[in-house]
Order: structure tokens, then C-alpha cells, then sequence
């Protein structure tokens, strides 16, 4: 018992300091944000400039992350706006599986390693902005803490892109 509690308590902080991180940092930024408004609407369909578009094709788009966790940090976003994983069902499994496999497409193009690299997406309350966005990190290596813990894997507020296929499929996202 005595041991579960030591658990416990380190857990408790991390599982508050995400929620604190983002409900302070991104809480804003969540609310009354309309389609039309929506930033990464605006950059995918090329309206915004900086970021540099670094791969576009009729469905999404990938550009560097502006908080880059690691050397090589992209983010893949649908042209169509989904607010988030959360959102999806099944018709949606294709187009999450061809965002990854776009990504780690691009990621081999810049001769990065896909074994050291992390691929996923937040989930919501845990999302910076509110249209849905494939992380695609490497190396991990090079990820502190802070980052560690807010890609990690498997959790409630992280999920891989295969999980997140895997759950799209079996509809219990
Ligand atoms: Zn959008
Ligand atoms: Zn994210």
C-alpha cells in the first residue's frame, strides 16, 4: 500500500502540471474560435505565411512546429478543419493514416530515424489550438522533460497515430 502511494504522488503532480500548462498557456486560445478564425485553417490553406509549407497536397499540409520539442518537429494538419481527434469516426481511419504515413514520408525524406521518433497527437482538453494536428518529433533523445512528459506515450492526454487509428476504427476515441 505503502508503495502505491509513493506512486501516487509524483504521478498526481505530473498529471496537475499538464493540466495547468495548458489550461494557462492555451486556455484563451480555445475558446470562441470559429472555423473561419482558426490559424491553422488560415496556414494550411496558405493565407498565413510565416510558417513555410513544407509539404501540400489536396488534403493537408506539413510545416515546422514553432515550439519545436526536438531538431525535427512538423506538424501535419487536414485542409478540412476538425477540431480534433475527438470528432473523427471511422470514415475518418484514411485520412489520420495517410496524415502518418505523409509524415513519415517527409521525416525519411530528412533522413531522420522513425524508430527514435514520436508520432502522435494531443488530446482535448490537452490541445494548443484547436484543429486537429499530427506531432511528428525526433529524436527523442533531444526532448526534455517537460516535453517528455507532454508527448508521452502512452497517455491520457497523448495517443499515438496508431492508437488513434486503432481507437478511430473501433470507434471508442
Ligand atoms: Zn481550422
Ligand atoms: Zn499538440
Amino acid at each position: 500500500m505503502l508503495k502505491k502511494r509513493h506512486l501516487l504522488i509524483p504521478l498526481a503532480c505530473l498529471v496537475l502540471f499538464i493540466f495547468i500548462k495548458y489550461t494557462i498557456e492555451f486556455g484563451n486560445d480555445l475558446n470562441d474560435q470559429s472555423p473561419i478564425e482558426c490559424l491553422f485553417c488560415n496556414i494550411a490553406h496558405g493565407k498565413i505565411t510565416p510558417p513555410k509549407l513544407e509539404f501540400e497536397n489536396d488534403e493537408y499540409v506539413i510545416f515546422k512546429d514553432k515550439n519545436p520539442a526536438a531538431t525535427y518537429h512538423y506538424l501535419a494538419i487536414p485542409k478540412q478543419h476538425f477540431d480534433s481527434l475527438k470528432v473523427l469516426n471511422e470514415s475518418h481511419v484514411g485520412l489520420v493514416e495517410r496524415m502518418k504515413n505523409g509524415m513519415i514520408r517527409f521525416l525519411e525524406s530528412k533522413n531522420v530515424s522513425i524508430e527514435n521518433a514520436v508520432i502522435g497527437f494531443h488530446i482535448p482538453p490537452f490541445i494548443s489550438q484547436k484543429h486537429l494536428h499530427l506531432h511528428g518529433i525526433s529524436p527523442k533523445s533531444e526532448m526534455d522533460l517537460s516535453n517528455r512528459i507532454n508527448f508521452f506515450i502512452p497517455s491520457f492526454w497523448f495517443k499515438s497515430a496508431d492508437d488513434a487509428i486503432e481507437s478511430l476504427k473501433h470507434a471508442d476515441l
